[in-house]
């Protein structure tokens, strides 16, 4: 059937590179799952159905004459073949040559990186990335598809051994549909055994709500009926037998349902590989009825954070596949979820801009996040390990949804865990102001580049001596969600890089002797007014003020933002990010009681001060610039005033 025999155009094209690389890993590495193509073939004649069907609510008449949409497999023990034919919506010349020649997907490059491993769950990534068809090489010398599209006269034969070219022709094909029909490899015989087979599809496919026929043993091709030499136990017919269940899996009863049903689906359903972290099988009655099965991935899939934020849950209605770009069905932050949901009220033949401001569509998005949230709530309770888990791939975008939800923002609030200075952890919002201390008024944060480098930072010495728990952001969009959020129960959110550091009314352990304290502090101020001054003449354009400073204990000096302008680090990653074009002017705080700052307080006193202190004022700012992790304004002129203090201090 694949044959042109003898057509006048057999046209030769090339793979994408991609393909050929990605044919090449295929085709030469010894992967344990091999069965796994048939899944591949099944799940892309199953996804052919459903697009057809949906296609045919308002065109009736590609259906026409055969509305029931089936996937038959059929082996030929002495052709060596196997082919996996669909009546689905088949595909043109054209696509033949964009979907089976080219990788349509972002990421592509990445995935073959990771491919290249040798690892041997990497068969599994085939079907995440969206390139299953390509698998069929895993077993088969050569590969020819013949496609006819619904509603089209003609058909397409493409063909290929997998070695960088394919060929395309025109050919013939009873009826809408596509033919894969795989010659397999001598090793991969295995794959002609009806019981192999049988087991293979109820393993990865028993949930494909379309009929799976199994036509096995002799020479029988599809739609014809002609043979008899089939002549085996259950045939006097055409020798098939329905291998799959074929009820949509998320319509069965939960209790009838195993683990490993849920976990195949979910590989089906959301191309992936890793187990679901969360199953979520609902049915919701009511006002609107639907029901869902949604799951949350272990892993984090590599393209999360692709720019244009879709959602990945598929719209059903009375068990058709509607659309997979159904915007309104769940917000942007939620689109860790897979799945599919499947509406009771929606109109079949409803079109896909008909669901925008649709009110069932609005109201089913509300009770899905609400469901969702309660979901997340319930495990970060009782399972917290495995929370963190869930926050390490996905907390990102429960951020996101702080930021952009402002209905679901206490929920959300709830949802959030943090590193602190204070535990290993993590550490949610409401342990935070639980353990608040006596007089403390605020939740205080620091945000940077990395929790471990936030650590070190020297605006948190005065709140660790406090024994003040300081939470370490090291999330690009913390410095985003945070400005949105004025309070968690009461509490409002203080950078510790930004303004006032009151810590005044907070108990320190070092208070208990008041007095001495405050005869300390009076020795140190002693000159500290001078050299306040002083370096407020030398460092006059480089900084907006310079104070003395509750934050330091042990740091001589440090930066921070002015109480009402940007935090340090959002500025740094406005910068970075090209959105602003220079940085502000920093307040720099000095640390009275370090010995340092005494002695060039002691020396500020002293009659031109100001000539000898010069050095050791820009000395201190490039070194509080340091510690910001940033460079120092002028290097050269750095390095020499270093040289100088050093020979002093040799001399
Ligand atoms: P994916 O299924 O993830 O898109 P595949 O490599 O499995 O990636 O398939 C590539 C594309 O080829 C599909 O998206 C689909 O457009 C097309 N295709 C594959 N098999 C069929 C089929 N049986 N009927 C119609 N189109 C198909
Ligand atoms: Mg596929």
């Amino acid at each position: 059937m694949a044959k042109a025999s003898g057509k006048k155009t057999t046209e030769k094209l090339e793979f994408q590179a991609e393909v050929s690389r990605l044919l090449h890993i295929v085709a030469h590495s010894l992967y344990s799952e091999r069965e796994i193509f048939l899944r591949e073939l099944i799940s892309n004649a199953s996804d052919a159905c459903d697009r057809l069907r949906y296609e045919a609510l308002t065109k009736p008449k590609l259906i026409q004459g055969d509305p029931e949409f089936r996937i038959d497999i059929t082996v030929d023990k002495k052709a060596g073949t196997i082919s996996l034919s669909d009546n689905g919506v088949g595909m043109n010349r054209q696509e033949l040559i964009d979907n089976l020649g080219t990788i349509a997907r972002s990421g592509t490059a990445a995935m073959l990186d990771k491919l290249k491993g040798d690892a041997k769950g990497d068969v599994n990534l085939i079907g995440q990335f969206g390139v299953g068809f390509y698998s069929s090489f895993m077993v088969a010398e050569d590969v020819t598809v013949t496609t006819r599209k619904a509603g089209a006269a003609g058909a397409f034969v493409w063909h290929s051994d997998g070695q960088g070219q394919f060929t395309l022709s025109e050919g013939e094909r009873d009826g809408r549909g596509t033919t894969v029909t795989l010659k397999l490899n001598d090793d991969a015989k295995e794959f002609l055994e009806p019981a192999r087979i049988k087991n293979i599809v109820t393993t990865y496919s028993d949930h494909i709500p379309i009929p799976i026929n199994l036509i096995g043993g002799g020479n029988v091709k599809n739609g014809a009926q002609d043979e008899d030499k089939d002549g085996d136990k259950d045939g006097d017919d055409t020798g098939s037998e329905r291998i799959n269940q074929a009820s949509a899996l998320w319509t069965r009863p939960r209790n009838e349902i195993k683990k490993d049903q849920y976990k195949e689906f979910y590989h089906h359903v959301a191309h992936a590989a890793d187990d679901p972290w969360l199953t979520m099988h609902f049915r919701a009655e009511g006002v609107i009825e639907y029901s869902g099965l949604l799951f949350i991935p272990t892993a984090r899939p590599f393209n999360i954070f692709h720019p244009d934020r879709k959602n990945q849950v598929k719209l059903y209605v009375k068990r058709v596949f509607i659309t997979e770009e159904c915007d309104e069905l769940l917000p942007s932050w939620l689109r860790f979820l897979r799945g599919v949901v499947d509406s009771e009220d929606l109109d079949l033949n409803v079109s896909r801009e008909m669901l925008q401001n649709n009110p069932v569509v609005r109201k089913i998005k509300a009770g899905l996040v609400t469901r969702v949230l309660n979901e997340l709530k319930k495990k970060a309770a009782k399972e917290p390990d495995s929370y963190a888990g869930f926050w390490e791939a996905f907390g990102a975008l429960i951020k996101e949804g702080i930021y952009e939800s402002f209905e679901n923002r206490d929920a959300l609030l709830n949802l959030l865990r943090c590193q602190s200075t204070t535990d290993d952890g993590l550490v949610s919002l409401e342990a935070y102001v639980e353990r608040m201390k006596k007089g403390q008024d605020a939740i205080y944060y620091i945000t940077g580049e990395d929790a471990e480098a936030l650590k070190k930072s020297p605006q948190l010495e005065g709140f660790r001596a406090r024994g003040v728990e300081v939470l370490l952001l090291a999330d690009p969009i913390d410095d985003f969600w945070i400005p949105s959020v004025s309070a968690f129960k009461e509490k409002p959110f203080k950078s510790v890089t930004q303004g006032v550091a009151d810590l005044s009314n907070i108990d320190s352990p070092k208070d208990k002797k008041k007095t001495d304290k405050k005869q300390d502090e009076e020795k140190a101020t002693d000159g500290l007014g001078d050299l306040i001054a002083l370096l407020k003449i030398v460092l006059e354009k480089k900084v907006s003020d310079v104070r003395s400073s509750e934050r330091l204990t042990d740091s001589a000096v440090c930066l921070v933002a002015d109480e009402t302008g940007l935090d340090m680090n959002l500025e740094r990653l406005l910068k970075q990010h090209k959105q602003l074009d220079q940085a502000s002017t920093k307040i720099l705080e000095i640390n009275p009681d370090h010995s340092l700052i005494k002695s060039l307080a002691t020396a500020a006193k002293k009659k031109g001060a100001q000539n000898k202190l010069e050095d050791a004022a820009l000395l201190l700012l490039d070194q509080a610039h340091i510690l910001e992790g940033e460079p120092v304004s002028d290097p050269a002129a750095f390095a020499r005033r270093m040289e100088t203090v050093m020979t002093k201090g040799f001399a």
